[in-house]
């Protein structure tokens, strides 16, 4: 903490991970000697720079950009760019050292690492959106490479911005360089799955917990928080796999549709036109806005999929989904759960998974993105939806494995904990003092 002052989230991120440690560090006491801990949680490289761009008032604006560089043991970096107000460096170090175990878990040659910048898109205009990306790219390029570090998106980072990333980089370099970056669009090396794949991802996870009690999604009420990419995509394999998603929420309130969440009209008013959760109920009559000083951990439900952003799930609302009979909590979105509403949940027999196991699908898939650039090939939505589907049973099963072996059956944390770090661990150890 002395060493890292300020930097709130990383610390909680960092406690999570070394908390599940304990015993692996007792039978491995080479990781002691070799001070694996304190290497593992140091990035490997940290970069922060200016982000200069002028706003259609011709106003000059300053932003910060950051790429942390975590962990290469497996692979290059790889992690998501994030685009809010809210970021600064606690915020990209605790989502790069989640994402080193959840690559790690995917079982692919993926490396952690994560960036973004201060920068608040919301409001901004298309050209304003465009020269921002493109100042950024113009220092971060410098960083990146198919070998070296691959970004991706994040909150705030879709499609559009990794498109004006994209071409700014290759301007630059006079490289089409595919495997740069991943969310491509799918005319210029994206993959099919990739935009579905978080989403999706989650609820191919949660329905494996499930089914550990004999249960499925069929017949089952579920929420999402959120309405971005990631929620958007869970609530429609919750639906396709029978459930009734009952409601979802943004940073301005919640909404409740007991007839079930209309995804045409949802993706219409927050893909296409960047509206907020009060214009889906202006036009859908089954919906309501939720109570002011209420939210959307109150509303009665089996399944909750927190998919927004960090501590948004606290002990109160916790206690609130418990009292309602929830059964599971699954994360779509990183580190969305505090530390106490983890234990509340696990206390009460809710099955809970944490991010890095539930929410991997999208970088998995950024992987096999990766992997069809490589051999310049594209794949069909359906094998590509199959490989991601086989991903995170297989993430599930070696969770539920390694909880098993570790006594603790059924503790998602710790196996996801243990799991993810054992094989960078075991790589690092190969290298040598590294
Ligand atoms: P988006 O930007 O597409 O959507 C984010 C959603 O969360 C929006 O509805 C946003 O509402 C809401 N939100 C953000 N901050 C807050 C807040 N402080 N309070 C309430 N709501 C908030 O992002 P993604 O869907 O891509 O990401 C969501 C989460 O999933 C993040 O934690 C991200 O790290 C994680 N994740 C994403 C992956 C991906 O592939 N995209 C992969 C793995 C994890 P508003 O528009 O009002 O801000």
């Amino acid at each position: 903490v002395a060493r890292n002052p300020g930097e709130a989230e990383f610390h909680q991120a960092v406690r999570e991970v070394f908390e599940s440690l304990e015993p692996v560090v007792k039978r491995h006491p080479e990781y002691v000697e070799s001070k694996m801990l304190e290497r593992i949680c140091e990035p490997e490289r940290q970069i922060i720079f200016r982000v200069p761009w002028q706003d259609d008032n011709g106003e000059v604006q300053v932003n910060r950009g950051f790429r942390v560089e975590f962990n290469s043991a497996l692979g290059p970096y790889k992690g998501g760019l994030r685009f809010h107000p809210s970021v600064y460096l606690g915020v990209i170090k605790f989502l790069g050292f989640e994402q080193i175990f959840k690559n790690s878990l995917t079982g692919l040659p993926i490396g952690g690492g994560k960036g973004g910048s201060d920068f608040d898109p919301r409001g901004k205009s298309e050209g304003e959106v465009m020269r921002f990306c493109q100042s950024f790219m113009t220092e971060l390029y410098r960083h990146l490479g198919e070998y070296t570090d691959v970004p991706a998106g994040d909150i705030g980072v879709g499609g559009r911005e990794i498109g004006f990333m994209f071409g700014q980089y290759k301007r630059i370099t006079n490289r089409y360089e595919s495997g740069v970056l991943t969310g491509k669009g799918i005319a210029w090396g994206g993959s099919l799955v990739r935009t579905e794949a978080t989403g999706y991802g989650t609820v191919v996870f949660a329905n494996e917990m499930l089914k550990t009690k004999g249960e499925s999604f069929d017949g089952k009420r579920v929420v999402v928080s959120g309405s971005g990419n990631v929620a958007i995509y869970a609530a429609e394999k919750a639906a396709q796999l029978g459930a009734t998603v009952v409601g979802f929420s943004d940073s301005s309130g919640f909404v409740v549709d007991e007839a079930g969440v209309d995804l045409d009209l949802l993706k219409q008013v927050k893909e296409i036109e960047r509206g907020r959760v009060s214009d889906y109920v202006d036009r859908r009559p089954s919906a309501k806005l939720g109570n002011a000083g209420g939210c959307i951990w109150d509303v009665p439900v089996d399944v909750a999929l927190p998919c927004a952003t960090q501590n948004e799930l606290n002990l109160e609302q916790a206690a609130c989904l418990i009292k309602n009979g929830v059964k599971v909590v699954a994360e779509g979105a990183n580190m969305p759960t505090t530390p106490d509403a983890i234990h509340a949940l696990q206390d009460a027999g809710v099955l809970y998974a944490p991010g890095k196991a539930a929410n991997a699908g999208g970088v998995a898939t950024s992987a096999l993105e990766m992997q069809q650039n490589a051999s310049r090939d594209s794949w069909d939505f359906e094998y590509t939806e199959e490989r991601l589907t086989a991903i995170m049973q297989n993430i599930h099963e070696i969770c539920a494995e390694t909880a098993d072996s570790y006594d603790a059956p059924g503790d998602y944390v710790v196996g996801a904990n243990i799991a993810g770090f054992e094989k960078v661990a075991k790589a690092m150890q190969a290298f040598g003092l590294v």
